[in-house]
């Protein structure tokens, strides 16, 4: 048996906890048939949290965050809580774990399974095989900076102000999470900012560049502006392996490639911090959609991304690659077996339920891992 690994599980509201009792089925299979010990510990987030406690996260729920070897999270918010200020929403618990764990580099991987081939928008030629990796830097830049504001100016009129700011420590430890993962991968980086306009984007170009000839000479570096990079993803997705860029940037051209992809209910993600004494790292895994109130409680979700979560997890937090591929691969096998959730649904294949498509992954497990 090999030692614990500790984990904190929140599932917040809605479709939350639903996506997550089919994570825990590929967390128990491990266990009982890889021999993989987790310590997990469960707690509450989100508007389940508010009716419990009347604030969106405890403060014990973000200590024990920080303790744990990675969080896996669910997702937070809905109807019931749309009301209460800004402050008080569900949303903070995802935003206050972000800062407190100092997570700076969110991973957004946009993968075209061969089964959803079909479900893109884009043809199927663009798309099959497409493998993107796209590393945005999560806590700076012009959601953050300052000075930041709206003022009235002597003429009665109101000017808004946002601020881009980056420092070279900020760019180096993004910029640095996206080499290490391209050295496990294709060996590619594609930079991207506007150093054509700004300021901040030249910096970072120059910093990057910096960094890769210093630490990273054996991967292979390109720059490019962002809105080459959006029409890029849309006529040739292919030609990238890892992206990096900024939190704008990043917020949009993520956006853009998971819908490459087909479904929401399909995208996982993983936020990463600081690597600690010890060489431990923060990090947070999620799938990208929220609670989906408009689906909650019918049992109809996809649970895919929520367990893709958790082979981000094995993969980023553990070093388990073998194990990450083998989820990977199980829930490629159950969509190539025709087995769909409603949001992927395509005419002549089988509509199943959250905990059936759960059940399958696992059964997939069990053939796989013989
Ligand atoms: P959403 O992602 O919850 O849903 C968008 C659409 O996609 C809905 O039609 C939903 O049914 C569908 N969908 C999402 N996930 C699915 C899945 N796994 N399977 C099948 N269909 C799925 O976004 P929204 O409707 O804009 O937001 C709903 C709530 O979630 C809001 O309160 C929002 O603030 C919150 N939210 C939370 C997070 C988070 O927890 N990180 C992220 C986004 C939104």
């Amino acid at each position: 048996m090999s030692a614990n690994k500790s984990l904190l599980i929140l599932p917040g509201d809605g479709i939350g906890p639903e996506v997550m009792r089919e994570a825990r089925r590929v967390i128990e299979w491990f266990e009982r048939r890889r021999g993989l010990s987790f310590a997990i510990e469960e707690g509450l987030v989100g508007g389940a949290a508010i009716d419990a406690h009347g604030v969106p996260i405890l403060p014990e729920t973000i200590a024990r965050a920080k303790e744990v070897d990675a969080v896996l999270f669910g997702a937070v918010g809905g109807p019931k809580w749309d009301g209460l200020g800004f402050d008080r929403r569900p949303e903070i618990a995802i935003l206050s774990l972000r800062r407190e764990l100092g997570l700076f580099a969110n991973l957004r991987p946009a993968i075209v399974m061969d089964a959803l081939v079909d479900a893109s928008t884009l043809k199927p030629e663009v798309v099959r095989g497409l493998d993107i990796m796209i590393v945005r830097e999560s806590t700076g830049g012009i959601y953050f900076g300052e000075p930041r504001g709206i003022e009235t100016l002597p003429d009665g009129t109101k000017r808004g102000i946002n601020t881009e700011v980056y420092t070279t420590p900020e760019i180096e430890r993004v910029a640095r999470v996206a080499f290490e993962l391209a050295r496990k991968r294709q060996g590619r980086v594609c930079s991207v900012e506007k150093a054509n306009v700004m300021e901040s984007g030249l910096l970072w170009r120059e910093t990057v560049t910096a960094l890769q000839q210093r630490e990273f000479p054996d991967v292979a570096l390109t720059h490019m502006y962002a809105d080459n990079c959006a029409m890029q993803l849309v006529r040739n997705p292919r030609q990238f392996d890892v992206i990096v860029t900024t939190n704008l940037f990043g917020d949009l051209l993520s956006d853009l490639a998971s819908m490459l992809t087909g479904s929401l209910g399909m995208l996982p993600s993983a936020t990463l911090g600081a690597v600690g004494p010890g060489g431990r790292r923060h990090a947070l895994y999620e799938p990208i959609h929220g609670s989906a109130p408009d689906i909650a409680g019918k049992g109809i979700a996809n649970p895919m991304a929520m367990i893709l979560s958790f082979a981000m997890l094995l993969r980023h937090s553990f070093g388990l690659e073998e194990e990450a591929r083998l989820v990977e691969r199980a829930c490629g096998n159950v969509l190539g077996s025709g087995l769909r959730t409603a949001d992927i649904m395509q005419p002549g294949l089988a509509r199943v339920s959250t905990q059936v498509m759960g059940e399958a992954v696992v059964r997939e497990l069990d053939k796989l891992g013989a």
